[in-house]
């Protein structure tokens, strides 16, 4: 019986515990009490790291020169008609994020089981990391005003805050919708994306009486989502490029010209050059839409995450471990990218990152009907293929294949994606 198959009952109880109490985002506070007790349970001399509201690290030391990271994401997304919602927050595992922590708990249990972690060549961290989803941004919002956090994303608030620093590589894992059997999957890319605002002012008058002096913003708006629409003919399609405009506030009522409207939306892509010059293209119909009516634009922008490319070199190691076994059926190695993101994008921008996907859940990615069918698979047989993929990497990975990139880096190329807040008055 290996040790994976003993523990099954425990990860078990844990993965369905957190699945039934959804956390959003910075809010994971009963999921984090879960992730302590199980480590100081097994490994009661462990020293776990608090960072920002929720995030933890904990490592262990061979002092080694090289340092594999395990990623954990800890939060729920919003879906109010997902079966298990929280019926008061609207939280649920949708995303499959509570089995991550589940594997992760279990990958932490065998490494540390009989002080297993010292038969490597390498140092481990485990990061848990709070706010994987790009939601609740009121209260993300509240937070940076606080200053509590400076970012919406965890990863990046957990990079800023040091919480990577030391690390090599990172191995993250995800779960794939609508693929129920014992599939993996390796080298999906994802998008990045930021968000936009446009603020189209015009001037209040009344609509019948004297319509003549006002300036609508509503118009303005819909001139501007034609634009967007026309737009679309000259965007590259290989590049995932989506737009998604909504209206997110304005001054509406039926005898009044509206005279102000803000529509909002993201820009996703594979490309950052290419989601930049997007970006700018965006800026420009909104306002020649302002232009055109005589009104005035204000412009937001807000960085979401960058795109994530998986780390070849890494990920070689782990096809090499699927075609040596035979209990796992099907590997998924070429789908190329989707326009999904994730914000390993960010932290890949700093480190190579690989993301192994796994199966074993029946419906839609974040819809009403995700859950996980196959648990034995998704908490037995798939932490087991990758505790032998982390003895795959400690053989194989060099240093030198590797790059860094530090944090200030990073910092400095969201801000000149991002630019800064434009106010085009007047
Ligand atoms: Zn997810």
């Amino acid at each position: 019986m290996s040790y994976f198959d003993e523990n099954y009952a425990t990860i078990k109880a844990i993965a369905d515990d957190i699945f039934n109490h959804p956390e959003l985002g910075y809010k994971e506070f009963r999921t984090k009490q879960i992730v302590i007790d199980y480590i100081r349970q097994v490994f009661p001399k462990a020293k776990i790291q608090e960072y920002t509201t929720t995030g933890l690290r904990v490592d262990l030391d061979n002092g080694a020169d090289r340092t594999m990271g395990i990623l954990a994401e800890l939060d729920a997304l919003i879906n109010p008609t997902h079966f298990q919602a929280d019926p008061e927050t609207k939280a649920c595992h949708a995303c499959g994020h509570f089995s991550q922590v589940a594997i992760a708990l279990d990958l932490f249990g065998f490494l540390t089981n009989e002080h297993t972690f010292k038969n490597y060549n390498m140092n481990f961290s485990f990061v848990f990391v709070p706010a994987e989803e790009f939601i609740d941004l009121d209260y993300r919002q509240s937070l940076i005003d606080a200053g509590k956090v400076t970012y919406s994303g965890g990863k990046a608030e957990m990079m800023k805050l040091g919480a990577f620093d030391g690390i090599d590589f990172m191995m993250a894992t995800h779960s794939i919708g609508n693929e129920p059997g014992d599939t993996v999957e390796i080298n999906c890319d994802l998008a990045g994306f930021l968000h936009k605002y446009y603020t189209f002012i015009g001037k209040a008058a009344h609509a019948g009486f004297d319509p003549f002096s006002g300036i609508n913003a509503y118009s303005m708006s819909s001139l501007f989502n034609v634009a967007l629409g026309m737009m679309r003919q000259q965007i590259r399609e290989d590049l995932f490029v989506r737009i998604n405009p909504v209206i997110a506030n304005g001054n509406f009522s039926i005898n009044v010209i509206p005279n102000q409207v803000t529509v909002s939306t993201d820009v996703r892509t594979i490309e950052v050059g290419y989601m930049k010059e997007i970006a700018a293209r965006l800026d420009d119909a909104a306002e020649g839409s302002s232009q055109a009516l005589g009104g005035q634009l204000k412009t937001k922008t807000q960085m979401g995450y960058l795109p994530f490319v998986q780390d070849r070199y890494l990920n070689q190691f782990v096809q090499q471990v699927f075609d040596e076994q035979t209990s796992i059926k099907k590997m998924i190695n070429d789908r190329g990218a989707i326009a999904a993101a994730g914000d390993i994008g960010d932290l890949s921008y700093i480190m190579p990152c690989i993301q192994i996907s796994y199966g074993g859940f029946q419906g839609d990615i974040h819809g009403d009907n995700f859950r996980m069918v196959n648990p034995e698979f998704v908490l037995k047989d798939f932490p087991e293929f990758l505790s032998k993929v982390i003895e795959r990497l400690d053989e194989k990975v060099e240093k030198n294949q590797l790059y860094h990139r530090p944090f200030i880096d990073y910092a400095k190329y969201i801000d000149e994606i991002i630019k800064k807040e434009t106010i085009n008055e007047e």
